[in-house]
């Protein structure tokens, strides 16, 4: 179920074969790249009935965790906005002493702490009691973007392990053996999200990442042009739903980040390479990096709520004298 990651499948069947799994895990990478899944697969490697360090997948216990109802492997719940509640954390701390339903361990999940951004600091905090002296039987397993999310006395206590996006190749396989979309969905995917089958699912699924994308890549080329207009028009489309507009600015500043890296030969993965290229000609690197920075906070900016027509105006503002 894990695709590609190899280090990630070897990493942990060495530790459990030898008996010494880890008990505070984190994983970065970008959203839908599979920390998730990964952190699934560790979890079911370790309680796998077979316990040869890789998760069997027709024991009864790979069986409840594919179907995401097995009592020893838990994911914490975020509210809307992405925080955690504090009280949920508490009760995850209070509830690990006690001892696992059927496995040798349990194992708490707590994903996209990125997204946590008013509790983030707080839950980590609350969880470092139980990271610095765990039970034997917890496994704490802990995701974001980047590293910069974890506090540093989190940081020292845990195995941090990095997805890595799978190759196009392997996501188009990977989608093929799922047997619902038709190929030219599928090369249309890959080719707007590269190897990131998480983003790539969603986008065959969800008409909302389809637009993102199409989007993103109308408002890189209002950019490439300068019609100030254009933008303008397109990011008032991006629909009266939050998500979507937040998706949209998270794949344009992929698309001015790989703006910023083309002159120097870097690898491009955002959804339009073409409008980057472009991008770098006309804005150079260093321009780049600015649209880049100023995307970015008006992401922070919608991330902390504030008001949708708020974030587009001051974007469009931001971006208009760079
Ligand atoms: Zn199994």
């Amino acid at each position: 179920m894990l695709t590609g990651n190899e280090h990630i499948k070897r990493l942990t069947e060495a530790t459990i074969t030898k008996g010494r799994e880890p008990h505070s895990i984190i994983i970065t990478g970008e959203r839908g790249q599979g920390r998730r899944t990964a952190a699934k697969y560790i979890a079911a490697s370790m309680l796998c009935e077979k316990n040869n360090g890789r998760p069997c997948g027709v024991c009864k216990s790979c069986r409840m965790i594919r179907d995401g109802i097995h009592p020893d492997f838990m994911t914490a719940q975020p509210n809307e906005n992405g925080n955690y509640p504090v009280e949920q954390i508490r009760e995850i701390v209070s509830n690990a002493v006690v001892a696992p339903n059927e496995g040798r361990v349990k194992v708490y999940l707590i994903p996209e702490l990125e997204r946590s951004i008013i509790t983030g600091e707080q839950v980590q905090n609350i969880l470092l009691k139980l990271i610095e002296e765990p039970p034997d039987h917890v496994v704490m397993i802990l995701t974001a973007d980047s590293k910069e999310a974890f506090l540093q006395t989190i940081l020292s206590r845990a195995i941090a392990l990095s997805v890595v996006p799978c190759t196009k190749e392997e996501c188009i396989s990977y989608l093929g053996t799922l047997g619902k979309y038709e190929y030219d969905e599928i090369a249309g995917a890959c080719d707007a999200l590269g190897g990131n089958i998480g983003s790539c699912i969603e986008y065959l699924e969800k008409q909302s990442i389809f637009f993102a994308v199409q989007n993103a890549r109308a408002i890189s080329a209002a950019l490439v042009s300068g019609d100030e207009y254009e933008l303008l028009r397109v990011l008032n489309e991006t629909d009266s739903k939050k998500g979507q507009l937040r998706e949209t600015l998270r794949l344009l500043s992929e698309i001015l980040r790989d703006g910023a890296v083309a002159s120097y030969g870097g690898v491009l993965t955002s959804c339009s390479n073409k409008n980057a290229r472009a991008l770098s000609q006309r804005y150079g690197s260093g321009r780049c990096s600015k649209l880049y920075r100023c995307v970015s906070e008006h992401m922070t900016k919608l991330d902390r709520n504030c008001s949708k027509t708020l974030v587009i105006n001051s974007l469009c503002a931001g971006l208009s004298v760079i």
